[in-house]
């Protein structure tokens, strides 16, 4: 059992936390009461506080379910995943890999894997469609609302089609997953979450779904424990608006270039709905810089 000192103690502490605040005053309220009694008083106070500290313990054994819990929802969908998302996901990875390992560099004159990110989104989906797939470059676009700012997204997908049981299936890739939820001055927990979710992510819509909504309901729990405001772009919505809103699909080919001879440029095909892309990602300076080349 915890001395009452000790107990007095961690409800100081916690007052000045502000996370109880009238509790002291009730508290000595109640031991003013029982101090003229002349039994028993220190039993009934003694009581009384132990009492509050469940209360307390039962906050931090919610918190740590939640935690828990997060945990393990996040291993079940990261651990599901199905043939065609294996499939493309090793080919992505191979991808990045070569592009590392070459030190693949774009039109920029950049390594494409640590400078130039839409030439290397550019790069890994030229060589998803080299490998057989329908992959395309997705900018998506979005308005503001009263909940969310505005803003928009690149990334890729591939549209398989090739089991007519199951119709279309979208699957999305994203290069900088783990970086999009990473959170400066974020609890160990929510950091803890976060370092688990892979660095490329590959997956279906329906599994994006899920891990936003995990991890933006573990963001809004972090910020509420440490008292911080929560950015608008850090919400669900914000969030899924990145992924799954309209976005405008561009086909290309691999720009080819590896080492210092960058004179391949890219020659994109694009589809009917979609804006000329290229006019979007800086290539007029990638032309540019060829040409000093
Ligand atoms: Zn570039």
């Amino acid at each position: 059992m915890a001395t009452t000192p000790a107990t007095a103690q961690q409800l100081l502490a916690a007052s000045f936390s502000g996370m109880v605040f009238g509790f002291l005053e009730d508290g000595q309220e109640f031991r003013e009461s029982y101090s003229s009694s002349s039994d028993g008083s220190q039993e009934n106070e003694a009581f009384l506080l132990d009492e509050e500290e469940e209360e307390d313990g039962d906050q931090e054994e919610k918190d740590r379910r939640f935690w828990e819990n997060q945990h393990q929802l996040l291993q079940a969908i990261l651990c599901r995943t199905n043939s065609l998302e294996t499939r493309i996901r090793s080919v992505t990875k191979e991808a990045v890999k070569e592009i590392n390992r070459e030190g693949t560099e774009c039109g920029c004159g950049k390594r494409m894997a640590s400078g130039c990110r839409s030439c290397l989104v550019r790069e890994v989906s030229g060589r998803l469609c080299n490998a057989g797939y329908n992959s395309a470059i997705c900018k998506s676009k979005w308005r503001s609302s009263p909940d969310i700012p505005s803003g928009e997204h690149t990334f890729i997908d591939v549209v398989d089609s090739s089991n007519p049981k199951k119709g279309e299936v979208r699957v999305i890739i994203e290069l900088n997953f783990r970086a999009e939820f990473e959170m400066a001055r974020a609890s160990n927990e929510y950091n803890n979450l976060v370092n688990r979710l892979p660095e490329v992510f590959v997956g279906k819509v329906e599994r994006l779904q899920n891990l936003i909504k995990i991890l933006c309901s573990a963001a809004k729990k972090c910020m509420k424990e440490k008292k911080m405001h929560m950015g608008p772009w850090r919400k669900q919505k914000y969030m899924q608006a990145k992924w799954l809103s309209p976005c405008k699909r561009t086909t290309s080919t691999p720009l080819l270039s590896v080492g210092n001879s960058g004179r391949l440029r890219p020659k994109p095909k694009e589809s009917m709905l979609t804006v000329d892309l290229l006019e979007m990602l800086p290539n007029s300076f990638c032309i540019t810089a060829v040409e000093v080349v």
